[in-house]
């Protein structure tokens, strides 16, 4: 980052408020693109007293850093914990959660010098500021030590021993301290708080692995602990806010958990706009001959991309022959343009690395054709920074040196930068907990503050932006996790036994299919069952990797220096990793050379093209089991497990700032099998022909109204469209009917295909709006069109996707609308 132009923040045009600059920055456009405008009106803080029992010397402590009473959230939450009772507080950005879980954990430390806590955080970037935080509180005899992968070998005898506050991640729990126990047994046994921050990004199949090892710590600490009666440590959890936050966390640690919600602290005051990029006009060079006509039982499969979201642009398909929008990537480099040039210190939400940088390049440019030198104040925020490099930006920012910075998420984690005139949010973030997150980087107390939310071309943003009663007037989404998950259970625990022999009372801990999992291991070979317990019978522990999807990690090495970058699950290898693919690795651009599945290993070199690459992929699918199923006449909805049979046949690459297909290249990669859990509906084909629907247009109906559903799926559950894949067919062998699958991504599933089984009616009544309301003419990327599409988005009928939904929508009963 290059350093100010002298300029001191006070100086420079006047900052406007906040109407008059979204008056301003609209005026780019012939066409209004703000689509709603909400304020949000500001909310003074409630402070309360500090509670009778918290410790002089800690008020003290608190009051040097500038903090002289709790707001009233914190103290109740604080309350709650030093009552022993398990605790999440669920507010804001910047309401204060750190001193909700500081004050009875550092109270029960000064109360007992042989008490203990332990602090998890979901990054070690995160734990090392919470680190920083208990540290300059300086309360003697604590010795706060970070106990992660980068703890040299020879402190971390020394913080066994000593430290009483140990800060570390879920994947240092599982990999090193749940194995290591007996060297912890001291610290264990003297257990008083376990606080789990950042709660909410423990959802999925992540977050069910993390729920099986924190139930593997509380047997643990249940061990070590000499009297039966012990309870065991209290948790104090903390969220950004979430819908029904204390399932989740009850769901997450297996225990009953309180949820303090109200949020007490003051906030300024938001005018928060929704924006949509105007249609471009279609440009008759790009329309493409005609398609010969697909057979009529061609199933048009929609894979999950383990991968994450395309590491480019918005994606545009080759065959895109109608309009498209304005990339919401050159939208939102021109409003950070906008609002710099008029003195507007402004935070961009940019979802890839890729694309915060070409938000950042195209900024500066357009500002020093504009006035020469201004460009220098605004700057890219990558991954990967080191701490100082992130506090200097902190510093640059809050001071004006720098006026604009465009972001990914990271800086959800770790940065604290509040208090900044303006955000704009480069397409929707996936939840309204993320929105709400991101946007509460904006105000400072007493001054307006603005975030837009610029929609990206895609149905689930189009929808969002033209229903702001969807952003604006609903909770925000509950975390989905689901423990059950046999493929989580099982491999967790194999973990368990492996710490030490399974009892009966263990697997009432680990819920009620520990059982059944705990016979299908001894079936397997894995457990032997003696009469003390079921014992794990081999010499190596079992390798389970919390974040991946199962199958051994592929490595990620540079070629010509043998470097190892980093690794990546083996279920996202063959879509990141092909020969050609460009891999990001902290900020860094490589090209991979080769993949070897069989040494499990790709090779690389580095480059930045110009593009970046999207793998393909065929599917089929067959149903195992139903488990559940709506019988609604000519209309069915049913909830099962099935196998999915997929593979990775070819790549796009695509120009990252305009999004335009360059080529599509063949890939040689074997097949892979997924069993997982679906969510689909089938209709009789008499149903569709009532409706007008063509049988010749019925798979392009289909298939469109897969793809949309796809899209709106992220509305009723927190997951994100890369999680999800679907499928759909105008008859299908198990159902022998015109069918559309939805499935969730992951091995087991991660309980997203049954949330939308449970909320089918407002989920697919969403889904045809957002079609329906599209301004399009025969379907675009806002609504039916598929970045991820292993069809190449053909065939696709919008008319008759909103056929199909209104056929299932006037047949399913209302009640599954949650
Ligand atoms: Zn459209
Ligand atoms: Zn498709």
């Amino acid at each position: 980052m290059t350093p100010a132009a002298p300029v001191s923040a006070g100086s420079g045009p006047e900052r406007p408020p906040p109407g008059e600059l979204l008056r301003r920055l609209r005026q780019r456009h012939a066409t209004d693109p703000i689509t709603h405008v909400e304020r949000v009106p500001p909310r003074s803080g409630i402070a309360v007293p500090w509670p009778a029992w918290a410790p002089e010397d800690l008020r003290a402590a608190y009051a040097r850093r500038g903090v002289t009473a709790p707001w009233r959230h914190q103290a109740e939450a604080a309350g709650l914990a030093y009552d022993r009772q398990h605790v999440v507080v669920a507010t804001g950005t910047a309401s204060g959660k750190s001193l909700a879980y500081q004050l009875p954990a550092l109270s029960a430390l000064l109360a007992d010098p042989r008490a203990t806590v332990l602090y998890l955080a979901p990054t070690k970037a995160l734990a090392a500021d919470q680190l920083r935080a208990v540290a300059t509180l300086e309360i003697e005899g604590v010795r706060p030590s970070c106990y992660d992968g980068d703890t040299p070998r020879a402190e971390r005898e020394w913080i066994r021993r000593h430290s009483r506050f140990v800060l570390t991640n879920p994947d240092m729990l599982h990999h090193g301290i749940l194995p290591g126990h007996a060297q912890w047994s001291g610290f264990l046994r003297r257990l008083a708080y376990v606080v789990v921050d950042e709660c909410h990004v423990y959802r999925g199949v992540f977050g069910s692995h993390v729920a099986h090892v924190l139930r593997r710590l509380r047997r643990q600490c249940t061990r070590y602990r000499p009297a039966t009666g012990d309870p065991g440590p209290t948790f104090v959890l903390a969220s950004a806010t979430s819908g029904d936050p204390a399932a989740a966390a009850g769901r997450l640690t297996g225990l009953p958990v309180t949820a303090v919600t109200e949020d007490t602290s003051p906030r300024a005051g938001v005018t928060f706009a929704l924006w949509e990029p105007p249609l471009l006009p279609p440009d008759p060079a790009a329309i493409p001959s005609p398609r010969p006509a697909p057979a009529a039982s061609a199933s048009a499969p929609s894979g999950p991309s383990p991968a994450g979201p395309p590491s480019g642009g918005p994606a545009h398909e080759a065959n895109d022959l109608t309009q498209v929008r304005r990339s919401a990537l050159r939208e939102t480099a021109d409003l950070l343009a906008d609002t710099v040039a008029s003195g507007v210190r402004t935070l961009a939400f940019v979802r890839s690395r890729r694309g915060a940088e070409v938000v950042a390049t195209s900024t500066r440019r357009s500002l020093d054709e504009a006035v020469p030198g201004l460009g220098d104040r605004v700057a890219a925020y990558r991954g990967g920074y080191l701490r100082e490099e992130r506090r200097e930006l902190e510093r640059a920012l809050l001071h004006g040196d720098l006026l604009g910075l465009a972001s990914t998420n990271a800086l959800e984690l770790g940065v604290d930068l509040i208090g900044l005139d303006a955000v704009l949010i480069c397409g929707y973030p996936g939840t309204r907990a993320s929105l709400w997150q991101q946007a509460g980087r904006a105000g400072r107390s007493g001054q307006e503050a603005l975030a837009v939310l610029i929609a990206r071309d895609d149905p689930l943003d189009t929808y969002l932006v033209h229903h702001p009663e969807a952003v604006f007037g609903a909770p925000v989404e509950a975390t989905v996790l689901d423990p059950a998950n046999a493929y989580v259970l099982g491999p967790q625990l194999a973990c368990a036994a492996a710490e030490a022999p399974l009892t009966d009372a263990d697997l009432a801990l680990f819920g009620d299919g520990a059982k059944d999992t705990v016979a299908a291991l001894v079936e397997a070979g894995a457990l032997r069952q003696r009469p003390t317990g079921w014992y794990w019978r081999h010499r190596e522990r079992p390798e389970v990797d919390l974040r991946g999807d199962g199958g051994a990690p592929v490595c990620v090495v540079e070629a010509a220096t043998g470097r190892l970058l980093g690794t990546v699950d083996g279920g996202s290898a063959h879509f990141l990793l092909h020969s050609g693919a460009v891999y990001l690795h902290q900020g860094v651009s490589y090209v991979v050379d080769t993949l070897d599945l069989d040494d499990g290993c790709a090779l690389v070199h580095p480059e930045e093209p110009d593009w970046s690459t999207h793998a393909r992929d065929v599917t089929s699918l067959s149903v195992v089991s139903v488990r559940s199923y709506v019988d609604a006449g000519p209309v069915g909805l049913f909830l099962g497990e099935v196998d999915v049979t997929s593979q990775v046949v070819s790549y796009q690459r695509r120009r990252i700032a305009t999004g335009e297909v360059i080529d599509t290249r063949p890939l040689d990669l074997p097949a892979r099998e997924l069993r997982t859990v679906a969510v689909w509906f089938t209709l009789s084909p008499e149903s569709l022909a009532t409706a007008g629907v063509d049988p010749a247009d019925v798979p392009g109906g289909l298939h469109a109204a897969e793809h949309a559903a796809i899209g709106l799926l992220p509305l009723v559950a927190t997951c994100d469209r890369w999680d999800i894949g679907g499928l759909s067919t105008a008859v299908h062998p198990d159902t022998e009917a015109p069918t559309v699958f939805v499935y969730d991504g992951h091995p087991g599933g991660a309980g997203f295909a049954e949330r939308a089984y449970g909320m089918a009616s407002s989920w697919l009544r969403a889904t045809r709006d957002a079609i329906a309301e599209c301004g399009c003419e025969h379907g675009c990327p806002s609504c039916v069109q598929s970045p991820k599409c292993g069809n190449g988005n053909n065939p696709l009928s919008k008319p008759d996707a909103i056929r199909v939904l209104d056929v299932v929508l006037a047949n399913l009963p209302v009640a599954l609308s949650g």
